[in-house]
């Protein structure tokens, strides 16, 4: 009972666990997208989109939603509808998807990655604030797998320097930190739908924003000049010369898919919460284990990872975290290490090294090459018996591997 699978031992999940397949379906999808297919009102602005807009935006309790392609090219958008300029530094955490860093690129401004905290993963305040130059303009914290960045201490610092807040909640949609929705902290939220995230259509991002001007700005930028709300063909006041508008469109396929997933993201995103919580309890128990820390105010935290760190100090001589994985995986459990690397080493980072500064990175380095384990968000949606059994696999593991 004992010997582990990775031995020959009894696998925990004789049975592979019934996760969910992802994104989920829903058949009343199935026959809307047959419908706008059947009706060739594709794209230009349609009323799924304005709908999904509507919708999401009063979801998230802020003003507006600005769908767009992706959401790098949402990151892309804020910060060139809040005026970042070639040059100009806008501040990363170290780890994040390399979208977050790489967006600033686009713009010729210079991504600065600070260090991130070790409970939360997320970015560090301090390290934000003591990262900040007279180039500075812009922030961008990332609510990370199952947490969110300390916004009460980002704000406070953002606005005591000047800065504008980008929070990239591409892993974070429904999360609310003391009462506001992610999204609608800071100046701009971006949000994404690419296939394996909370919300997925295919591809597809959005950026939320209180304000209306900001909304303007990103509905024209991203919309060949358009103002928000505007079609394709309408007459309008043009754009502002010299703000370089793209065409960043969505199409009502993608919208349609969004619209069935946000009347089942509360339900979601509560079974979620409430199988990480029971998680949390059983793995934060076992020596050498720990989860990483929901966001420190937040009143629902959005999974789109669960996310276990594994103190290295604490497994037998010449055992590491990917023995760890290994013996999981041997058990039934898919944990990974997800993208492997911190932002700026990821494997197809193409930012040069004179194009970005690192200002610190220790921690993010410490934990992502030695501790981060993660497993993907449908290990959240299992049966409560399920959901034990993917504790009973990580104290058998340790168990063994433990010195
Ligand atoms: C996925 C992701 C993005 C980019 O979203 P895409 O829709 O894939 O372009 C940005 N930031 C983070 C943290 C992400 O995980």
């Amino acid at each position: 009972m004992n010997t582990l699978a990775v031995n020959g031992g009894k696998k925990v999940f004789e049975q592979p666990a019934n996760l969910p397949q992802w994104p989920q379906i829903y058949p009343e999808t199935a026959d809307k997208i047959k419908d706008i297919y059947l009706g060739r009102r594709w794209g230009f602005y349609g009323p799924c989109e304005a709908e999904f807009n509507y919708k999401f935006a009063e979801y998230n309790n802020v003003k507006h939603s600005i769908m767009m392609a992706n959401g790098t090219v949402t990151l892309e958008i804020a910060m060139r509808a809040l005026g970042v300029k070639p040059g100009d530094e806008v501040i990363v955490p170290a780890h994040t998807w390399l979208a977050t860093g790489q967006a600033v690129t686009y713009l010729n401004a210079v991504p600065v990655v600070v260090d991130i905290e070790p409970d939360t993963l997320c970015m560090d305040p301090a390290a934000f604030e003591a990262a900040i130059t007279p180039k500075t303009v812009a922030v961008i914290p990332v609510h990370l797998f199952g947490s969110m960045a300390d916004m009460d201490k980002i704000m406070e610092i953002a606005r005591k320097h000047n800065l504008a807040v980008i929070e990239d909640c591409a892993h974070t949609h429904g999360s609310i930190w003391a009462g506001k929705y992610a999204g609608s902290i800071g100046d701009v939220g971006s949000f994404s739908f690419q296939q394996s995230k909370i919300m997925a259509s295919g591809e597809g991002g959005g950026c939320t924003t209180n304000s209306d001007e900001l909304a303007d700005k990103l509905g024209r930028l991203s919309h060949i000049g358009y103002p928000f709300g505007a079609k394709q063909g309408q007459k309008v006041a043009p754009p502002e010369p010299g703000s370089c508008c793209h065409n960043y469109r969505v199409t009502e396929f993608q919208a349609a898919i969004l619209l069935s997933q946000l009347e089942h993201l509360k339900e979601d995103n509560d079974l979620r919460a409430k199988n990480a919580a029971y998680l949390r309890k059983r793995i934060d128990a076992i020596p050498g284990l720990r989860v990483q820390s929901p966001g420190r105010r937040a009143d629902l935290q959005a999974y789109y990872s669960y996310t276990v760190l594994v103190d290295p100090a604490y497994l037998k001589p010449g055992l590491t975290r990917h023995d760890v994985m290994a013996a999981l995986q041997a058990e039934g459990v898919n944990a990974n290490d997800m993208w492997g690397h911190v932002m700026y080493r990821q494997n197809l980072w193409s930012v040069a090294p004179d194009q970005f500064r690192i200002e610190s990175c220790e921690t993010a380095e410490k934990l992502v090459y030695n501790q981060t384990m993660h497993m993907a968000l449908q290990y959240l949606m299992l049966s409560e018996k399920e959901t034990g059994m993917v504790a009973d696999a990580f104290e058998k593991v340790m168990n063994a591997y433990r010195a």
